[in-house]
């Protein structure tokens, strides 16, 4: 071998060794909101959904006349979304103008307030730490505490809940919590252990008597492999994992790939598309496996879905302008839930159907689950006003959220329909 041969044979040794996956960076990306108007306006955001190129929404725009949308624009964007702001008039506000610094703070704050051994919401979790901190639970109280698996993940992750049954009794009525099916949603999942550390370590009499009448079950990460994405690489990663037709583009949104009328409208067939649909329906194998797990709840009273952001307490049904049957009382105990949110620090949410905020959307997990399991309450929230939520709102947060969910499922004994 000649020495300049055997010199290129060293140097692509060493660049393939040295080679690994790096993190995302979104130096300079800004983050707009931006009003969508007029039909020209809704135009432009499917165009962005389709064919993104460097633009990412902060999550679904609801593509109704009227509704705003926080954006991401790459800076080799700025040229072609200023003269589209401009041409089209368009109604934007700046909120940042480097994404990269919201993630820098966030990132900060999660290595900073890590202390090893607690478990607190002083900061965000690593999916280890959050099963860790599960299993000591169950551990804790083993007859009346257990993990539960779901099934495994595309990655072959253990998909991980806990079940709380304070006295073991049967034919109580179970409440389902479901978060982080978009694995960027990081503030559902804080949300959902925030409640289930209240629930069982409150002392007050009200809080342990409405542990006691219900079979609890939390499923914190639905989407765990994209959680783990967000991690590692991607902080704005909101889909599943798993490799599409289309070799560059991974991953399904779960939300769009249940057997709801699948495919019919609110997604994408495109795989690039951040609400790519599937390939199939249940195409995603933790969508398939969570299906097949969620009838195996007895007697499924209560349905809890957390997404972010929007600060909306939402109603069944995405897939359609009709509301669901008990559409009334649900409504009625949503404002409950809605005042016992404001009676905290003043946050506002609204009360009202998938449908009313987002459009129609098929295959979502709420509408699947309150169509064919038929709970008697079932609530979709998009939690906060914004999407990267800093660590220092996080307990605040949960403390709205857990006041929320006590005040619906309190009313739903006040009612008597347990
Ligand atoms: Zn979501």
């Amino acid at each position: 071998m000649g020495h300049l041969a055997s010199i290129a044979l060293y140097l692509s040794v060493l660049v393939s060794l040295s080679f690994c996956v790096e993190k995302a960076r979104f130096d300079f990306y800004r983050v707009y909101e931006a009003t969508a108007s007029d039909e020209i306006h809704l135009k432009i955001f499917q165009q962005i959904l389709d064919y993104p190129d460097g633009y990412k929404f902060m999550t679904t725009p609801k593509m109704l006349i009227g509704s705003t949308a926080q954006l991401i624009v790459p800076p080799h964007k700025f040229g072609e979304w200023s003269e589209w702001v401009e041409n089209f008039k368009i109604e934007v506000k700046l909120l940042s103008n480097n994404l990269q610094e919201m993630i820098d703070k966030e990132d900060a704050a999660n290595q900073r307030q890590r202390r090893t051994g607690v478990y607190d919401w002083s900061t965000y979790r690593r999916l280890n730490e959050t099963y860790a901190w599960m299993e000591s639970l169950a551990a804790s109280l083993p007859n009346d505490i257990s993990t539960f698996i779901v099934g495994k993940s595309y990655e072959g992750r253990d998909i991980k809940g806990l079940r709380v049954n304070i006295g073991n009794a049967i034919g109580k009525p179970s409440i389902f919590f479901e978060s982080n099916i978009h694995a960027n949603e990081w503030i559902g999942s804080y949300a959902t252990t925030y409640i289930m550390n209240q629930l069982l370590t409150s002392e007050h009499e009200d809080v342990k008597a409405l542990l006691e009448s219900f079979e609890w079950w939390f499923l914190p990460i639905l989407n765990i492999d994209g959680y783990e994405y967000t991690w590692n690489v991607d902080r704005t990663w909101r889909k599943t994992r798993r490799p599409t037709q289309n070799p560059l583009c991974h991953g399904a949104d779960p939300n769009r790939n249940s057997d709801v009328s699948w495919g019919a409208f609110g997604g994408s067939s495109l795989p690039c598309s951040a609400i790519y649909y599937g390939d199939h329906v249940f195409s995603e194998v933790e969508m398939k496996q969570f299906s097949e797990f969620i009838p195996t709840v007895p007697n499924l009273f209560g349905y809890i879905s957390f997404h972010s952001y929007g600060q909306y307490i939402m109603t069944p049904y995405a897939v359609s302008r009709n509301a669901a049957d008990d559409f009334e009382l649900i409504n009625e105990i949503g404002a409950k839930a809605k005042d016992a949110i404001s009676a905290i620090r003043g946050t506002e949410y609204s009360v009202g159907s998938m449908s009313d905020f987002f459009g129609l959307i098929a295959g979502t997990s709420v509408d699947y689950v309150a169509i064919n399991q038929k709970p008697k309450l079932a609530y979709c929230y998009e939690i906060s006003d914004t999407h990267i939520v800093a660590t220092e709102e996080i307990q605040a947060i949960g403390e709205e959220l857990f006041a929320s969910v006590k005040a619906i499922f309190k009313e739903a004994i006040t009612r008597e329909l347990v």
